[in-house]
């Protein structure tokens, strides 16, 4: 493993801290430190180290700024009940960190370097952790493109980072609650080709026009359908989506260059398959999944990712109309491959598949 150097300086008292995670938001509030990795083509990387969290200060000329040449990953850390604090999967998130970042121009970092970075971050600043239900220290390690010159080229200085934010329900609330998701007709958000399989700023830049169109129409997220022909289902701004039949078939979009294959995802296709039922990872066209719906052939749609965990979804709308999940309250197969994740990576369900790391 990479020797970090680590600086050690808390900025927040034990009392703001406490007060941070009584009650966490998501995505807001962030620890004490951060990691750091540079990167130059002469060098490679070097200086990996855990620093307090502070400002960049950037050129204004950064490639980043001008061209978006960066990417991302977002996984987190655990309490369990006995103190200890695990990640789940990892190694999925660095190898899906390099394959974005290939896919950027980026240069790739070791999985060695992104564990420690997260490992090293998560160990000083372990008193971030929360404990409550459901709770979590989500964390964002990302790489952007800092060579300060306008030319349109792969930038030959990068900075590595980690920083860790304490984290509740991505969509606020308590409980299970269901969310309603807006198909948008208008607006694509990756092309066969393009970077829809990476985990880039671009992507999300890109659905941002949607997601005000979805939230203006009274949903919380955005839904897409494929770029040509506009009718097969994708995924969500931030999440994948899964159907459940009333037969016990649970349904995702088969995987494309324009769908980020969610460590989720892949979580949820195996539990499914080992609770014994049938899962089907194809093309499913928008109107498929309305009309599943409409003639009650399909029970349950729920969508998943690390920060929504598994989220049953009350109804999908369009600018033709309202299809209305089921009763509209979380499905039965929803909530138990949540309970069965969420068991795991809590530490209350044996972890028969070795997914959960100790920090
Ligand atoms: N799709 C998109 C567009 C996302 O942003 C995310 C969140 N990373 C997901 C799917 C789910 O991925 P994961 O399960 O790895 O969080």
């Amino acid at each position: 493993m990479p020797d970090f150097t680590l600086t050690v300086e808390p900025r927040s008292s034990a009392a703001q801290r406490a007060e941070i995670l009584t009650s966490p938001g998501f995505g807001a509030r962030f620890s004490d430190h951060m990691s750091l990795i540079d990167w130059t083509a002469d060098t490679g990387w070097t200086n990996h180290r855990v620093v307090p969290y502070a400002p960049f200060t950037l050129d204004p000329a950064s490639a980043v700024l001008h061209y978006a040449q960066e990417a991302f990953e977002g996984l987190k850390a655990y309490a369990h009940a006995d103190g200890s604090v695990w990640r789940f999967r990892a190694e999925v998130n660095a190898e899906r960190f390099q394959r974005s970042c290939r896919r950027l121009g980026l240069p790739e970092l070791s999985t060695d370097d992104f564990l420690a970075s997260v490992d090293r971050l998560v160990e000083v600043d372990r008193d971030w952790v929360p404990t409550g239900a459901e709770q979590s220290l989500y964390l964002r390690p990302f790489m952007f493109a800092r060579s300060p010159f306008l030319a349109v080229k792969p930038s030959t200085s990068v900075t590595y980072a980690v920083i860790a934010s304490p984290s509740g329900a991505y969509f606020g609330g308590t409980g299970v609650q269901p969310v309603d998701i807006w198909f948008t007709r208008d607006f694509s958000r990756a092309a066969p080709g393009g970077t829809g399989f990476a985990k880039c700023g671009g992507n999300y830049a890109a659905s941002m026009i949607a997601q005000q169109e979805a939230e203006a129409n009274g949903c919380s997220q955005v839904g897409f359908v494929d770029a040509v022909e506009h009718r097969y289902v994708e995924e969500l701004g931030g999440m994948n989506l899964f159907a459940v039949t009333t037969d016990g078939r649970v349904l995702t979009p088969a995987l494309t260059d324009s769908i980020l294959e969610g460590v989720t995802r892949g979580a949820i296709l195996r539990l499914a398959t080992e609770s014994r039922l049938t899962v089907e990872e194809r093309r499913i066209t928008l109107d498929e999944l309305y009309a599943g719906i409409d003639d009650g052939t399909i029970g349950e749609v729920f969508a998943c990712g690390t920060a929504a965990i598994v989220t049953p979804v009350g109804s999908l709308r369009d600018r033709d109309g309202v299809h209305i999940v089921g009763d509209g309250t979380p499905g039965r197969v929803t909530l138990s491959l949540r309970t069965t994740l969420t068991d795991l990576q809590y530490g209350l369900r044996a972890d028969t598949h070795g997914w959960m790391h100790r920090i």
